[in-house]
């Protein structure tokens, strides 16, 4: 009996002992090709010396400090080299453990700003449907994953979700991409003047949709288009990198891509690469400065806020992405494996949609192509393609079953940026194998 609370408690996992490159190991020994980093963590692979060392030096000078009495070089040098890649205008960096911290310290940065600048009435917030922004309350209430909030709803603070970009269901036949794009950026002003253009405080979204949707990027113009909006109605855009920013898509920030700048962006996951866990907040200049010439601090703090070691692992991790040229290398890798998987897939009376950037990369599912009509959740296809990947040796991330009536199984593959031909070969025949094993099991 294991006396550790894991999330299915009659399904234990085994206990895994190793790491390398682009595998994990169990007990047993047996190999598992990291093909999801876990959930779009491990970008470096498993078992990175230069990591590793990276942290040694750091807990053998000093592991930890709270913030409020001493800083460190290494949260200096990190939000240094992070702010010398973001986006322009994001200037400061607030550094958490994870993903649900980084969204959390974002929506309260927005609201303390609005309140250091006179506006108070502020505090209403609009992200999307089919989103997941974490699991602390108020990421969950931001969030819009039907089946992850509907336990918790009573508990969850009142968001407004409009329409995603997902043009694979939703684009309309008559619609050009870029007229869709246009179509569902508008529902946020729309929204906004539903709420009342002096209430709303921010806008939030991931600009690749990752665990809900699959990597789902948006329609080339709709970011321009929420910037837009933003703009006009004094909404702060925050964008969600937490899990399709540093390097995934092919560039540190995703955003970069989409031609717009957040003034809040969340980072986590591939920050650390799974060697620790940390996130991270960035803000504009006009955040930071309204709250350092207003109330002079922000009103919001954890234990392990800036944590050194932490710090220590991120700071080699960007390092790694920045200067080694391995981000440049991921645009055409994740081209590759988006090929390799047309090959396989391409005609696969199941396989409705391959989409993706860089290395994020998705297949949404269908029990029938033409008609796009989602499988029936009752088979669990998800759950049953991770365990068929699983046994053929395949880390991958399948999510999906009906959300909101429509967004059927899909998986997410997100292998480590050091994977070379013949890993994401490796990647594609063992997807093949679990694909085949769960619908022949389905009678597809
Ligand atoms: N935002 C996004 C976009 C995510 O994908 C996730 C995690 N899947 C989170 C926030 C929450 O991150 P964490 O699990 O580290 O709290």
């Amino acid at each position: 009996m294991s006396r550790v609370f894991h999330r299915h408690s009659n399904k234990l996992p085994p206990i895994g002992t190793k790491g390398g490159g682009v595998y994990l190991y169990d007990a047993d020994g047996k190999a598992y090709f990291d093909g999801s980093g876990g959930a779009a963590v491990s970008c470096l692979g498993h078992g990175d010396p230069d990591i590793i060392n990276a942290i040694k030096q750091q807990l053998d000078s000093m592991a930890f400090a709270h913030t409020g009495f001493l800083g460190s070089q290494p949260a200096e040098d990190l939000a240094d080299l992070l702010v010398d890649h973001a986006p322009d205008g994001l200037e400061h960096v607030y550094f958490v453990s994870g993903g649900s911290e980084a969204v959390e310290a974002a929506l309260k940065l927005a609201r303390q700003y609005f309140l250091e600048i006179g506006q108070p009435e502020r505090s209403k917030i609009i992200a999307r449907r089919q989103s997941y922004h974490g699991n602390t309350l108020g990421a969950l209430a931001v969030g819009g994953n039907a089946w992850r909030r509907e336990p918790f709803a009573p508990l969850l603070m009142n968001v407004s979700h409009i329409a995603p970009c997902y043009e694979y269901r939703d684009r309309r036949a008559d619609e050009t991409s870029s007229d869709y794009g246009q179509r569902v950026a508008n529902e946020l002003e729309q929204e906004i003047l539903r709420l009342g253009t002096d209430q709303v405080m921010a806008f939030v979204a991931e600009p690749v949709v990752g665990a809900t949707m699959g990597a789902v990027p948006a329609v080339e113009g709709y970011f321009k288009r929420i910037r837009e909006i933003c703009d006009t109605y004094g909404v702060l855009l925050i964008l969600d990198e937490v899990m399709c920013g540093m390097g995934r898509t092919g560039t540190l920030f995703a955003a970069e891509q989409d031609g717009v700048s957040p003034d809040i962006c969340t980072i986590a996951k591939g920050l650390g690469a799974g060697y620790q866990p940390i996130g991270a907040t960035l803000c504009s200049v006009e955040i930071f400065d309204a709250i350092k010439t207003g109330s002079g601090f922000f009103q919001h703090g954890h234990t392990y806020v800036g944590h050194p070691t932490a710090c220590a692992a991120g700071l080699a991790v960007v390092q790694k992405l920045t200067q080694g040229g391995i981000v440049d290398q991921v645009s055409a890798k994740g081209k590759q494996l988006r090929d390799l998987l047309h090959q396989e897939f391409g005609q696969h009376p199941n396989v409705g949609d391959i989409r993706g950037r860089g290395l994020f990369v998705g297949l949404e599912f269908v029990a029938d192509r033409d008609s796009k009509a989602v499988i029936d959740p009752s088979h669990k296809f998800n759950a049953r393609l991770k365990t068929a990947a699983f046994e053929a040796g395949l880390i991958c991330y399948p999510m999906g079953g009906t959300i909101d009536g429509k967004n059927g199984d899909h998986v997410l593959l997100a292998p480590p940026f050091i994977s070379e031909d013949h890993h994401l070969e490796e990647v594609v025949s063992k997807l093949s194998i679990a694909v085949s094993k769960v619908t022949a099991d389905l009678g597809m």
